[in-house]
């Protein structure tokens, strides 16, 4: 089903969208100067698209929610003054049917949106035969599926102008991030849908302005279609995410300090180049996969022994020695302790598997486990 998506290429969209798209402007539109002067000041900076939220979904209720719908005229204006499109959130149907009448360009469903089937459903619904981009962010929880499910309803109701935006996801671990960017789960996103434009977020990602630029340079790396990022003109006076936004020099700087990517397709040279790198790499891998059946071999050869001797297949104290003596030995070939822990869990886990199936053959001891 999913492989039945269609997206319009950027350049049908029907605006001169340059690549990657770039996506600024403030969190939230405050007040009619607020948006017409950002949108000034960033006149001359390389961007695509000005984006304002008018109504923004805040954590805690005594927060500023937005300045509400007057705020999409004073939002279009600030477009039409520069000549740019412009973008809003819309998280249900009011929001939808208000930002169509203002002619605003391009919609965005939050992260705290998508994560719901029914408000998703009813944005969908209200924008049945609308030829509109729309872009969705990803849901705040790491679930690639309900993410694509956003673009398959918007699919079903006609949308195909669509574009993802990678904005981090909430966790409850300490990290340096507002929202870690579990990068495997945007290009897993782009390995299944190579058509769909995948935006990245770094505003959300980081909370902080600290490490944007970073962040930035990586989804431009990792290739990347696009970059979003907060611009006000006072950020630290901002009523909603102050210690992320840009101003727009300090963003222009930002985006004039990219190095920018191409794609492989754009190159056909470097395709020959990396053909030989990724040759070693496919055998690398096949050596790889016969160690690790041979050393699936000699598991079974040791649950054979444990299995006639009586003994339980998990020896909490050799697992242990293993598990230390692994991370010490690929931390000197730099390799980090936690893929090192990641990895051997995995073997260890497919290692059991193997070991209680030989323990459960026919001539085999009930065996007890001290797992
Ligand atoms: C926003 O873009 O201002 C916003 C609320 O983002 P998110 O949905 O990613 O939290
Ligand atoms: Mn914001």
């Amino acid at each position: 089903m999913s492989k039945e998506l269609k997206f319009k290429p950027i350049e049908e969209w029907g605006f001169n969208f340059e690549s990657p798209l770039i996506m600024a402007g403030p969190c939230s539109v405050e007040s009619e100067e607020q948006v017409m002067e950002t949108a000034l000041q960033l006149k001359d900076q390389r961007f695509d698209i000005l984006r304002g939220g008018i109504w923004k979904p805040r954590t805690r209720p005594n927060s500023f929610e937005g300045i509400g719908s007057q705020g999409l005229k004073w939002l279009k204006d600030a477009g039409n003054a520069i000549g740019k499109p412009v973008a809003t959130e819309v998280a249900n149907v009011k929001h939808v049917y208000e930002s169509l009448r203002m002619g605003i360009d391009v919609l965005w469903i939050g992260a705290r949106t998508t994560v719901n089937p029914f408000a998703v459903q009813e944005i969908c619904d209200a924008l049945q035969g609308v030829d509109i981009p729309v872009l969705v962010k990803n849901p705040i929880n790491p679930d690639l599926e309900l993410w694509i499910g956003a673009f398959e309803r918007l699919n079903r109701a006609g949308i195909t102008k669509l574009g993802a935006i990678h904005r981090g996801f909430s966790t409850h671990e300490k990290t340096k991030y507002r929202n870690i960017p579990r990068w495997n789960i945007p290009i897993e996103l782009k390995r299944r849908f190579p058509g769909l434009p995948l935006i990245c977020d770094p505003s959300h990602i980081c909370g902080t302005r600290e490490y944007l630029r970073e962040v930035a340079q990586t989804a431009m790396d990792i290739g990347f279609d696009g970059i979003h990022l907060e611009s006000h003109i006072n950020p630290d006076k901002a009523l909603s995410d102050a210690k992320q936004q840009l101003t727009p020099a300090a963003f222009g700087e930002l985006i004039n300090s990219l190095q920018m990517r191409q794609s492989l397709e754009q190159n056909p040279y470097a395709e020959n180049q990396l053909e030989m790198l990724r040759g070693r790499i496919d055998h690398l891998d096949h050596y790889l996969i016969e160690m690790l059946s041979e050393r699936m071999d000699v598991v079974r050869e040791i649950a054979e022994y444990k299995r006639e001797h009586n003994l339980a297949i998990v020896q909490p104290s050799r697992w242990t020695e293993i598990l230390e003596d692994r991370v010490n030995s690929g931390q000197r070939k730099n390799l980090t302790e936690k893929f090192i822990k990641e990895l051997f869990h995995a073997m260890h886990k497919e290692s059991i598997h193997h070991q209680t199936e030989v323990m459960l053959q026919p001539d085999g001891n009930k065996v007890e486990k001290n797992a």
